[in-house]
């Protein structure tokens, strides 16, 4: 038995934020991140609809980037004083994760991350509110997806947390959100757009609801992600549109190693952070080779190209001409090959990386891989990608 669940309603395009007017409610609190939303004058544009819907409105700022448990439990104390009926979140990924928890510790105040963090086990919300997201990057789609990431700073733990009880209810989708967005951060993000797109349709629970969203998302990134990130503004918002069908399949069929690998390597190196999206666009060539061993995602990668309008007489020359124009794609948004042009130091990467394989395959993305992985295997994909050598087993 399968389930597809997506929020209820969507707005897209221009001005699309104005539909705030429209949600029935008494109090609505609004959640964010820095200052960007304040400074872009969208924050008080939303303040402004929500209280022309009638509704008083309070606002919990400074959401930090890969939200922490404190700041969860903080937010969930302030919707628990105030009663909101509408917890609006605005801004990336992380203010709407956070809201997503504080959501579930204002409706159960006496439930816990450890509970939580079972994937598909959360207790019925909109007991008390319902959710609206409004996502001002293009990658994350977490304003249609099922999942949420919190981090424990004094456990060193992240607990990633998924379930349609956590599906937003509203998705504002308005392009006017990503214009200022900076051109790495276009390449990252549509990247990782890219990545869950393609995992998902190759993943195994892929399901014909899902296959086309993954499939539109994979040919309007094709389409538009250079000319967003030379700074297009139509293309940009094609992306931000792209990006939210990736979301809508990969919150129903689920991920692969590509992201298991970008899990456990964004923070585990001494030269500094790897940005997500920049990690998927990394490993994703290498992944798609190893997992194109396997006779089902070796069809449904050739499926992609052909889509795609890519040519190739047989499904492994439609694979590699996948692989090809991946590779193209990463070249043209300055995106290095390899973890050693990233500039991972290789004593600190061979000392480590056994230890990182092992971590990349207990990740929650393994297990909807279309092709098993030992930790001995997890090791040798993660030495291709450092120095660039082919998958071959
Ligand atoms: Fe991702």
């Amino acid at each position: 038995m399968g389930r597809f669940t997506l929020p209820r309603d969507l707005y897209y395009g221009k001005d699309a934020l104005s539909n705030l007017k429209n949600l029935e409610g008494k109090k609505a609190i609004i959640v964010t991140g820095g200052s960007s939303m304040r400074r872009g004058g969208f924050l008080a544009k939303t303040e402004e609809y929500l209280k022309e819907a009638g509704m008083e409105v309070k606002i919990f700022e400074g959401v930090e980037p890969d939200p922490s448990v404190e700041t969860v439990m903080k937010g969930a104390e302030v919707m628990r004083e105030f009663e909101p009926d509408w917890i609006v979140a605005i801004g990336g990924g992380s203010p709407i994760d956070a809201a997503k928890a504080m959501w579930a510790f204002y409706e159960y105040p006496d439930t816990t991350f450890e509970t939580l963090c079972t994937p598909f086990s959360f207790p019925k919300l909109r007991q008390k509110a319902k959710f609206a997201a409004i996502p001002s990057t293009s990658g994350t789609a977490t304003e249609v997806t099922a999942f949420s990431v919190i981090t424990d700073y004094a456990k060193g733990v992240k607990y990633p947390l998924a379930d349609f009880e956590i599906t937003p209810d509203i998705a504002i989708v308005d392009p006017a959100l990503v214009t200022t967005l900076p051109p790495k951060q276009v390449a990252y993000t549509g990247m990782d757009a890219l990545t869950h797109a393609i995992e998902a349709y190759v993943s195994t629970l892929n399901s014909p609801f899902t296959d086309p969203l993954a499939i539109k998302a994979i040919e309007m990134v094709f389409d538009y992600l250079p000319q967003s990130y030379t700074g297009d503004m139509d293309a940009r918002e094609q992306m931000h549109y792209a990006q939210c069908l990736a979301g809508q399949a990969f919150s129903n069929a689920l991920l692969g190693i590509v992201h298991s690998m970008a899990h456990k390597t964004g923070a585990a190196f001494s030269t500094g952070h790897i940005p997500h999206g920049c990690a998927n666009a990394i490993y994703l060539p290498y992944v798609i080779k190893y997992n194109s061993h396997e006779p089902e995602a070796l069809r449904r990668y050739a499926d992609i190209a052909r889509r795609v309008g890519l040519g190739g007489t047989s499904e492994n020359s439609q694979v590699n001409a996948l692989i090809a124009k991946i590779d193209e794609f990463n070249a043209k948004l300055n995106i290095p090959k390899t973890l050693k042009d990233f500039g991972i130091d290789e004593a600190e990467f061979k000392e480590k990386i056994a230890n990182i394989a092992e971590l990349a395959i207990g990740d929650a993305c393994t297990g909807s891989n279309p092709r098993a992985i030992t930790p001995e295997q997890m090791e040798k994909l993660f030495v291709c990608t450092y120095y660039g050598t082919e998958v071959d087993f």
